[in-house]
């Protein structure tokens, strides 16, 4: 795949950073890739190379209606002259939304289910079933994250990034914070910033830290009180926040995963957290497709949407 290198690197300007002496800069991640956005391109990168190095010119994943993931693997696939296969959580709706209408377009077969059996969408059995009706493929869990999504997105950071104190990442499953993680200096902290509601994901980093043996000189916090009220759940509040930070620094954010990462770190920074000094690293992950499509179900404008 084609890669955008190096990242750009956006130094934010600001009253409240100047008054607290802190620096703020956001990783472009969302400029990455024309079609592929953000950490998706990361943690895509290294599968895609594994199923061709397996012989394997299919490609099947799950995700839900508006999934930038299953927009990201359609648009890699076909990057890739492979085979797409996107197993969709819920019945199909026509007309298909943006996301799913433009995986669609790039020749991903969709594949609805509905959520009881999505939910047991990992057991053999239900595999084997596919494997019966698609042929062999290679398989990519929902949300991407596995070993080789992990070995992706601890490419992320690079060398220039080193004069950053804190790393800044929403985490939805987990494969990027992971990545991000193993590729720490020792005097870096990695900040995280849930998308979901919940404590589990605690667990859920320290489980993939522990399966992939992963380890690092620094070290890292979680938060979980800027989901507003649970995965792809908004206020007017995060909306509000959305478009003052497009009006303050030209850049888009999206309301399920940067948009409440933006929000946490702009909140911390009001309320001191960072000390005097620090430089802040925030990694835009991309995601901005779906902004359209909240458009459509909402009526809510966003910076972005169309
Ligand atoms: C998928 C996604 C995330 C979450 O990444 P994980 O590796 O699953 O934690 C964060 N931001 C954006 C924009 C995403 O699309």
């Amino acid at each position: 795949m084609l890669f955008s290198n190096p990242v750009p690197v956006q130094l934010l300007s600001h009253p409240i950073l100047a008054g607290k002496g802190l620096e703020l800069a956001v990783k472009r991640l969302d400029l990455v890739h024309p079609a592929i956005s953000g950490n998706k391109f990361f943690k895509l990168k290294y599968n895609l190379e594994q199923a061709k190095s397996e012989g394997k010119s299919k490609i099947l994943t799950f995700g839900g209606a508006f999934s930038n993931h299953i927009y990201a693997t359609a648009e890699a696939a076909k990057a890739e002259n492979m085979l797409a296969i996107g197993v969709i959580r819920g019945e199909r709706t026509e007309p298909l939304n943006r996301t799913l209408s433009h995986a669609e377009s790039l020749g991903m077969q969709l594949h609805f289910i509905d959520r009881s059996t999505y939910k047991n969408k990992t057991e053999p059995g239900f595999l084997v079933g596919l494997k019966e009706k698609f042929g062999d493929f290679y398989l990519i869990p929902e949300g991407g994250t596995n070993g080789l999504a992990i070995r992706g997105t601890s490419e992320i950071l690079t060398p220039e990034d080193q004069n950053f104190s804190f790393i800044c990442s929403s985490i939805g499953t987990g494969g990027t914070f992971a990545g991000l993680y193993s590729s720490l200096s020792a005097h870096q902290k990695l900040l995280g910033f849930s998308a979901l509601k919940g404590e589990f994901i605690h667990q859920e980093i320290s489980g993939l830290t522990g399966k992939y043996h992963l380890s690092s000189p620094g070290s890292y916090g979680i938060f979980t009180n800027y989901h507003f009220g649970g995965y792809a759940k908004h206020s007017q509040e995060l909306i509000d926040f959305i478009w003052a930070f497009y009006e303050s620094f030209g850049i888009v954010l999206d309301p399920v995963y940067t948009g409440k990462m933006a929000f946490g770190i702009w909140d911390l920074i009001k309320n001191d957290y960072f000390a005097k000094g620090s430089k802040i690293l925030m990694i835009h992950t991309g995601g901005l497709q779906g902004n359209t499509g909240f458009t459509e179900m909402t009526g809510i404008k966003l910076p972005g949407s169309e």
